[in-house]
C-alpha cells in the first residue's frame, strides 16, 4: 500500500451549511454534499423548501450563517463584499425572469457583462457570435428582447451566462415561465451545453417532468434538509416530492 492519502478536491462542497434569515427562519439546515466538474444536478423541493436560497450561498447573494460554501476551493461566505464580484464572473446565472435590457438587441445584452468587465471589442465579438450559436440565435443578434418569444428570450439569457465561459451555470427555475414545449427547447439547450462544454450546471426547478425525462441527478428539499440524493439516471417517474 501506498503511504500518505490523496485529498481530492470536489468542484463544490458544501458542508455542514445553515442559514437562518433574520426573521428566524431556518431555509437551508445541516447541508452537505458535494458536486463534481461537469456534473448535471437539478435541486427540487417544494415551494418554501430552501432551494432558492440554496442556489443563492453558491453565487453569495447570501452568506451561510454556519458551515462551508467552497467553490473550486475558494470559500464563497468568507470572499469580502469587494471581492465578490471576482466569483460572479466566473459563473453565469439564469434566472426565471429574464432580465434583459430592453433597449440593447441580442447581440448587445449578451456583449454588455463583457464590456463592463473592459475586455475589447475584437475579443468580445467571437466569444457572443459563439454564445449565441450554441443557443441557436446567431439569425436575431439585431432583434430586441420585445421582439423575442419568451423561450427566445430565455436562450439569450443562456447565451450571456455562458459567454464568458463560467464552469458553473446556476439556474434558478429557468423554465418557470414557459409552456411545456419551449421548456423542452430551453432543457435541450442546457443538456447540450453540459455535455459539449462540460459546464456543471445545478437547476432549480418545480418541474418534475423535466427532471424525470432528463435522467441526470436530483437533489430533493423538505424544508430545508437534504432528503434525498438520487444519482444520476435513479430519480423514478413514480417519484413524487
Ligand atoms: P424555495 O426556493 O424552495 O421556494 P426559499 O429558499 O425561497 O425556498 O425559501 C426558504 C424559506 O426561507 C421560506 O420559508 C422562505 O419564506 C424563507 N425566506 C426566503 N428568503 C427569505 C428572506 N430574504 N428573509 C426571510 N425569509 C426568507
Amino acid at each position: 500500500m501506498l503511504g500518505g492519502s490523496i485529498v481530492v478536491m470536489k468542484f463544490i462542497q458544501i458542508k455542514n451549511c445553515y442559514k437562518v434569515y433574520k426573521n428566524g427562519v431556518t431555509a437551508v439546515a445541516d447541508l452537505t454534499l458535494n458536486i463534481d466538474k461537469g456534473e448535471f444536478v437539478f435541486v427540487i423541493g417544494a415551494s418554501g423548501s430552501g432551494k432558492s436560497t440554496l442556489i443563492k450561498m453558491l453565487y453569495r447573494e447570501e452568506k451561510p450563517t454556519r458551515g462551508v460554501v467552497q467553490l473550486g476551493g475558494i470559500n464563497v461566505g468568507k470572499l469580502r463584499n469587494r471581492t465578490v464580484y471576482k466569483l460572479r464572473r466566473k459563473l453565469g446565472i439564469v434566472f426565471q425572469d429574464f432580465k434583459l435590457l430592453p433597449k440593447l438587441t441580442v447581440y448587445e445584452n449578451v456583449a454588455f457583462a463583457l464590456e463592463c468587465i473592459g475586455m475589447k471589442n475584437s475579443e468580445i465579438r467571437p466569444k457572443v457570435l459563439k454564445a449565441l450559436e450554441h443557443v441557436g440565435l446567431k439569425d436575431k443578434i439585431r432583434s430586441f428582447p420585445n421582439e423575442l418569444s419568451g423561450g427566445e428570450q430565455q436562450r439569450v439569457c443562456i447565451a450571456r451566462a455562458i459567454v464568458n465561459d463560467p464552469k458553473l451555470l446556476i439556474c434558478d427555475e429557468p423554465t418557470g415561465n414557459l409552456d411545456a414545449n419551449t421548456s423542452k427547447e430551453i432543457m435541450e439547450v442546457l443538456d447540450t451545453i453540459n455535455k459539449n462544454l462540460g459546464t456543471t450546471i445545478i437547476m432549480a426547478t418545480h418541474d418534475l417532468d423535466i427532471v424525470k425525462r432528463m435522467k441526470r441527478r436530483v437533489l430533493v428539499l423538505d424544508s430545508g434538509l437534504l432528503s434525498k440524493d438520487y444519482e444520476k439516471g435513479s430519480f423514478r417517474t413514480s417519484e413524487s416530492v
